[in-house]
């Protein structure tokens, strides 16, 4: 029986990418993986599968009875439904503890670093495994994704030392020209509804009872938004009402001016304000400064609910 392995709901190139590069060396280690995914493609983590010829992981979206793997989550708000039926073998993440249970012990590869793919390149590291040069692209774009090219404050220097690793062994001499490249692709918003836009990196997060949905739009220049603002936050009040959620975020992120325009659709603004110490103009606001959702916004929120 094969195992799955699989990333968050609402995947992002990270989640895509793990799936693939972690169950490469599960096989290379003799056990038999297959990768999966929860959901869409976007198109960023098309542009990394079209550019190093690889297929996306089939998507599979219930797991009672199945073994698997998890990579970059472990928060149950962003599992298959039917998690609590699956036998967890082990985790690879990057993320705060979650509130997911198993039966059994497990695997455990879970560090403070800015992006799994850099945990899954220890792992090689750790086994002696050769990555394939393709598949090092897509980690190397996976890590300049979750780091914002280095740029993010979760950046750290495993991540770095990782992706210029897999950038030798790509062959990718400016890495960092191609990791703007992407994130140009990744700003190309006006060929997606505005609800398609809120959902593309969407989180949910339960936060003492109450569901806090936090979606991010990471691009390079936030006059592509100029036009679209009413849209976006009608879009996130459907969002609010259909999932019962009491508030829906959303960051704008300019990875250029390295700060991201909030908009908050919420039942209570004012814990929204009183945790990051702004006060909302029209529903939202600039955050200087602000480009991850997991160490600058997220736990700000807790605190407050
Ligand atoms: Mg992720
Ligand atoms: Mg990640
Ligand atoms: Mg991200």
């Amino acid at each position: 029986m094969a195992t799955y392995i699989f990333g968050h709901t609402t995947p992002d190139s990270d989640s895509i990418v793990g799936a693939i590069s972690l169950s490469y060396l599960k096989n290379k280690l003799g056990e038999d993986t297959v990768p999966t995914r929860q959901g869409e493609v976007n198109p960023e983590t098309k542009w990394i599968l079209e550019k190093f010829g690889y297929e996306a992981p089939v998507l599979k979206t219930e797991y009672a009875g199945e073994n698997v793997y998890l990579i970059d989550f472990m928060e149950s708000s962003q599992s298959p439904k039917d998690i609590s039926e699956a036998t967890i073998l082990g985790i690879v993440d990057h993320h705060k503890l979650g509130d997911l249970k198993t039966n059994a012990p497990l695997e455990m590869w879970v560090r403070p670093v800015g992006c799994s793919n850099t945990i899954v390149k220890e792992m090689f590291d750790h086994y002696s495994i050769e990555i394939p040069k393709d598949l090092a692209g897509m980690m190397m774009c996976a890590i300049l994704s979750d780091t914002v090219i280095f740029k993010s404050p979760t950046c750290t220097k495993e991540d770095t030392k990782a992706c210029k690793e897999l950038a030798e062994i790509a062959g990718v001499e400016d890495y960092k020209a191609l990791g703007m490249e992407m994130f140009i692709v990744k700003s190309d918003v006006l060929s997606a509804t505005p609800r398609e836009l809120v959902l593309r990196d969407f989180k949910d997060f339960n936060m003492g009872g109450n569901t806090i949905g936090v979606g991010q739009l990471e691009v390079v220049d936030l006059n592509v938004f100029d036009n679209m603002k009413e849209d976006l936050f009608a879009a996130m009040k459907e969002l609010k009402a259909e999932g019962d959620r009491h508030s829906v975020l959303l960051l704008l992120t300019d990875i250029m001016q390295e700060g991201s325009q909030l908009l908050v659709i919420s039942d209570t603004t004012d814990k929204i304000e009183n945790a990051f110490d702004i006060s909302l103009e029209n529903d939202q606001t600039w955050l200087k400064g602000v480009m991850s959702r997991k160490k600058q916004i997220i736990p700000f929120l807790e605190k407050q609910f």
